[in-house]
């Protein structure tokens, strides 16, 4: 029988790897916890963009900086910061006293800080924390063809899904079901791809021109892990994509556009109208439909996240209740025997997925490695020997 699995990512499998969670990232970047090797972004460039970004966040969002640390606690909510510049800039409205070419570049200056924090923690995910990759390489190695949904905006799991296609499946690309008219990628698309991976809020990675709505795939230093990502990045090297200058869309001479990250934020994906992400919602519906199996790791269902919610109830709710796995967190758990860990009832994420699905869903709160752990030793999913 072909197995249709479908893996849902949110912001714990990422957490699991060492990647930095949304509400650690405007810390992380005031605090300089960001990569600085980059060759092509003019140090001028960038040192102007950390500075924008801290007086802008100190000036509208009131974050005290100084010779204090930046912490959660006094930093604003990321994706209200982002939503807030992308439609003030957009409807030409002021933020406190930022407004017209400034406020763009605030917003500039933020999606860079992003990147440059995202960027180096990926540089620094040690070869033991390389979760995405065990759990995509035993359905690579039997040629089952994953689909995998992404909440997060970073790139991990593109570069797993490329490393595997390498290995296993002669450099054919995850498709991400949205039209990307970099000509690398299209060119290894007609060899055909494998798998799909669906980035429904977008990804560090892709960059879109508002005015003519070209779509650009870019790759990042980081994400260099094989012959086929080095050739896409010598063609669309990522470090040069992100200047508060603005960087011109591809499709010059016919559109003078500049272009800027695709970053959704949960709350808003329906004040944005984006074709591309309008299109990888329809797509990522579709394939829920179509699953045998749903795992989801490290997403917990917030209550504000209804469209997700949403989502989920229609994609899913033809599967067998314990066909959906719901991989949690909770320390300490994975070195506990099954029958002392929490139930599902007794923990808040459990208790909204129970609501959303009702009784019986494969429940487990020993994270992405441990669950991993556990399902390779009782030889289930995906270590399935069939
Ligand atoms: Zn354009």
């Amino acid at each position: 029988m072909d197995e249709k699995p479908i893996i849902v990512l949110g912001a714990g499998a990422t957490k699991a790897c060492g990647g930095p969670l949304t509400d650690e990232i405007l810390p992380a970047a005031l605090n300089g916890e960001m990569a600085h090797d980059d060759r092509t972004t003019l140090v001028e460039d960038r040192e102007e963009l950390l500075a924008l970004a801290s007086d802008f966040l100190q000036d509208c969002f009131n974050v005290p900086l100084g010779r204090e640390k930046a912490t959660k606690k006094n930093c604003p909510s990321l994706p209200m910061v982002l939503s807030m510049l992308r439609r003030s800039a957009a409807a030409g409205m002021p933020i406190g006293a930022w407004q017209g070419d400034r406020l763009v570049k605030a917003k500039r200056a933020i999606e860079y800080a992003v990147f440059a924090v995202i960027e180096a923690a990926l540089r620094r995910i040690p070869s033991d924390h390389q979760f995405h990759r065990k759990l995509l390489q035993p359905i690579y190695s039997r040629n089952v063809e994953p689909t995998v949904l992404s909440l997060n905006y970073d790139v991990i799991v593109d570069n797993a899904m490329f490393y595997l296609s390498e290995q296993f499946q002669g450099m054919q690309p995850p498709d991400y079901r949205v039209q990307i008219a970099t000509e690398r990628y299209t060119d290894f698309c007609t060899g055909g791809t494998f798998g799909q991976l669906l980035k429904i809020h977008g990804s560090l990675n892709w960059l879109y021109c508002e005015r003519c709505g070209r779509l650009d795939l870019f790759v990042s230093e980081g994400m260099r892990t094989g012959k086929a990502l080095d050739e896409l990045y010598n063609s669309v090297p990522f470090d040069d994509a992100y200047s508060c200058r603005g960087t011109p869309c591809r499709n010059r001479p016919n559109c003078d556009g500049f272009v800027s990250p695709v970053l959704i934020t949960p709350t808003y994906v329906k004040d944005y109208e984006n074709p591309h992400i309008e299109r990888v919602w329809a797509e990522a519906e579709a394939a829920m439909k179509e699953a045998d199996r749903a795992t989801i790791i490290g997403y917990s269902l917030p209550t504000d996240d209804v469209e997700v919610a949403m989502l989920f109830k229609r994609g899913l709710d033809h599967l067998p209740r314990d066909s959906i796995t719901v991989v949690e967190y909770i320390r300490d758990e994975e070195d506990k025997p099954a029958e002392k860990r929490t139930p599902i009832e007794e923990h808040p994420t459990g208790q909204r997925f129970r609501s959303l699905f009702g009784a019986g869903l494969d429940w487990h709160t020993t994270g992405f490695k441990g669950w991993l752990r556990d399902q390779k030793d009782a030889g289930r999913f995906p270590f399935t020997q069939d």
